[in-house]
């Protein structure tokens, strides 16, 4: 079977390696950081890793992408478990809102798992530092590709990579799995093939606790006026709550701070009981620029034979969702199927197929996010400037009508989680269930902000009067 190198030993590299190996493949996974997991107890204490900006910050597996890690990895999925991951189903905290009429048929599908990101990892990389055909090797950085110069009015061809310590290692196929600067394909040089990238974004400031949780929240994101919330449980005892705001704004930056961050925290009371359990970490800061499809095919055509990006390298979604190690998974899976049904000896033939899967599958998400950013960011900047956003957009008003339905609706909630969790499109949600109908005509005029919380005056005022 054929030699392929992966870029990037990240929740893609990893995911997409152990896939093809699986199928027969030799995958030889590369990655600058130097360090292992080690013992998967201590990852979340121990395990540096410099490469990856967010490793510390509150990861969620969505249930499309725990369903995949259990169904097709099922060795990495009871490690962790082991590791202490708890299964749990995404609804049950709604279930306590009498007005939705408890657990139904068929909510089994929103079960998943919750595990801090570390320790998420640390199973991945254990299961593929054991998996027959795939040979992972930590501190070594891809500096270059070894690419065959292109004929007159051809394509170049990679032919494998160069090492930042001097190696070179050929290969049938180069995945780019490096994260969300995609530096690979920055190496092919070939003008135009990303659509739109460094869109601007959200910071988050994150805390981790420990110690009795106080139960499930109902539902874990909520935006308010100058922020949104986000409860996630992680593994043994562990749980998250996450504040994010618009980067630019500048008065909300002192949340880094613990005593900020405790103060803002506690005026909202969907997150304030969970901001009050022992805190494991300090306030966590990350930015996420989001961005769109890293393209590898220009005017119908691959841009070079042999080289394929994944995960971030191929596209990055607002971190607030927690979707982008779920579609790192769903696109490794349309890798390995692409790989299964056009071989690797005809590489245009391949690089279209992924292509064309990753851009009808995955793209629309990419994209139906980059909207909602776009509106989202409008509407915080018009609260800090005091004129509320006002957009005719229908599917931004939809949306608005579906935060404010939520909770109203046993069928409402099951088609939004069925789009968050990527187990349903948009239409498909809105075809089971006349969803659109359903929360247009419950939230009335579509309040715009539909969680309680502080005005921005209040909260201004609270952040200014805590001690850092
Ligand atoms: C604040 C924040 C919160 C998030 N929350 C969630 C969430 O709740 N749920 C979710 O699913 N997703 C979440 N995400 C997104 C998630 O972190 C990414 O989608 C995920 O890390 C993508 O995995 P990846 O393997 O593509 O890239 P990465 O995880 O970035 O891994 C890339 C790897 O490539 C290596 N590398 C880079 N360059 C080279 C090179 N030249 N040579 C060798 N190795 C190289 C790096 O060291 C790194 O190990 C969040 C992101 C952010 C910023």
């Amino acid at each position: 079977m054929s030699d392929i190198v992966v870029a990037g030993a990240g929740p893609a590299g990893l995911v997409a390696a152990l896939l093809l190996a699986a199928d027969g493949h030799q995958v030889t996974v590369l990655d600058r950081d130097r360090d292992g997991p080690g013992d998967i107890h201590r990852a979340w204490e121990l395990w540096q890793r410099p490469g990856v900006s967010q490793f510390r910050l509150p990861h969620r597996l969505v249930a499309a992408g725990w369903r995949l890690l259990r169904d097709e990895l099922p060795d990495m999925a009871a490690e962790l478990e082991r590791a202490g991951a708890i299964v749990f189903n995404a609804l049950a905290g709604s279930w306590r809102v009498r007005a939705l009429g408890g657990a139904r048929e068929g909510d089994e599908r929103f079960e998943t798992i919750a595990a801090r990101r570390p320790v998420l990892e640390a199973a991945l990389a254990l299961v593929a530092g054991r998996a027959p055909g795939v040979t992972v090797h930590r501190g070594v950085t891809v500096a270059g590709l070894l690419i065959d110069a292109p004929l007159k009015g051809g394509r170049p061809r990679v032919r494998g990579v160069r090492t930042g310590e001097g190696e070179v290692i050929h290969a049938d196929l180069v995945l780019d799995a490096t994260g969300r600067r995609g530096e690979l394909s920055g190496m092919l040089g070939s003008p135009g093939t990303a659509e739109e990238h460094g869109r601007p974004g959200f910071a988050y400031y994150s805390r981790h606790f420990a110690g009795p949780m106080p139960a499930q929240p109902i539902w874990p994101l909520a935006h308010h006026d100058s922020l949104s919330t986000l409860v996630l449980p992680g593994d043994v005892g562990t749980w998250s709550v996450t504040l994010a705001v618009s980067d630019d704004d500048v008065e909300l930056r002192g949340l880094r701070h613990a005593g900020v961050w405790q103060q803002a925290a506690s005026m909202f009371p969907n997150v304030e009981p969970w901001a009050a359990g022992i805190p494991i970490s300090d306030v966590l800061r990350a930015s996420g620029e989001a961005s769109g499809p890293r393209r590898l095919v220009a005017g119908g055509r691959p841009v070079a034979h042999g080289l394929l990006t994944i995960g971030d390298a191929w596209a990055v979604t607002n971190p607030m969702f927690g979707l982008g190690m779920s579609m790192a998974f769903a696109q490794a899976s349309l890798l390995r199927d692409a790989v299964r049904a056009e071989g690797l000896d005809d590489l245009d033939k391949l690089a279209l197929r992924f292509d064309e899967v990753s851009r009808s599958v995955l793209a629309p998400v990419c994209e139906r996010l980059g909207r909602w950013d776009r509106h989202r960011l409008a509407e915080l900047d018009g609260e800090r400037r005091g004129r509320p956003y006002e957009s005719g957009d229908a599917e931004w008003v939809l949306g608005k009508a579906l935060d404010a339905a939520t909770l109203l609706d046993g069928d409402v909630l099951r088609g939004v989680a069925d789009v968050a969790h990527l187990i349903a499109t948009p239409q498909e949600a809105i075809e089971a269930t006349d969803l659109d109908g359903k929360a247009l005509a419950l939230a009335g005029d579509a309040p715009r902000s539909v969680a309680q919380g502080p005005t921005r005056a209040r909260l201004l005022a609270a952040i200014h009067g805590a001690r850092p």
